[in-house]
């Protein structure tokens, strides 16, 4: 049987859930938290409970966000016409943060998959069918990873767009095969961007 852990090896335990945090930085970030100023530890601590209670899924376009419409798609100013398809909501931020781009987005959460059972219901595609059906898009935008599994979920949202006459287009010059947006710089991305191409 396992002997209960000290509370400050549970930390370190805990910290290693992040990405790209092993062993050792976990220890770091532990001891980090735990000799300085206690209030910084509670401060995150209680940002972290609300941040996890609170914060839920943009009810138009599925990214993050503690109110039921998520300040993109509450926002008059953005362009309403276009709508550009991502995979996580990490993207959206990525996007707007490198190439200025004031439409809309839709978050699918993933790729299609049919060998780990990720199809269209579980990326919720018909809430963006119903969106095409709105009437109001005239341009979507496809910014799935160029992973396999991404190139054929942007397919498949191209036929979507194209049963509704909505022209798709697609970023791509630049950015890696099998490159997660994540880890494309931002220059990268912008290019990517204003070159797209017609699906
Ligand atoms: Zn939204």
């Amino acid at each position: 049987m396992q002997q209960e852990k000290g509370l400050v090896a549970q930390l370190m335990q805990a910290l290693q859930c992040l990405p790209g945090v092993g062993p050792k930085s976990a220890q770091r970030m532990a001891f980090h938290l735990l000799q300085q100023d206690r209030q910084i530890a509670k401060n995150l601590a209680h940002t972290l409970q609300d941040a996890a209670q609170l914060v839920g899924f943009c009810e138009q376009c599925r990214t993050l966000s503690e109110h039921p419409l998520c300040s993109t798609c509450a926002n008059p100013a953005r362009d309403r016409s276009v709508l550009c398809i991502v995979e996580s909501p990490a993207d959206v931020y990525i996007i707007d943060q490198a190439t200025g781009f004031k439409g809309l987005y839709f978050v699918l959460h993933g790729r299609l998959s049919p060998l780990d059972g990720i199809g269209p219901q579980e990326l919720k595609l018909e809430l963006l069918d119903q969106r095409l059906q709105s009437g109001e898009i005239n341009e979507m935008i496809l910014a799935t990873n160029t992973t396999v599994e991404g190139e054929a979920t942007a397919y498949y949202i191209s036929e979507m767009a194209q049963n509704h006459q909505i022209r798709s287009t697609q970023i791509a010059h630049g950015v890696p095969l099998g490159g997660e947006l994540d880890y494309v710089d931002s220059s990268t991305l912008s290019h990517a961007f204003s070159g797209r191409h017609e699906m």
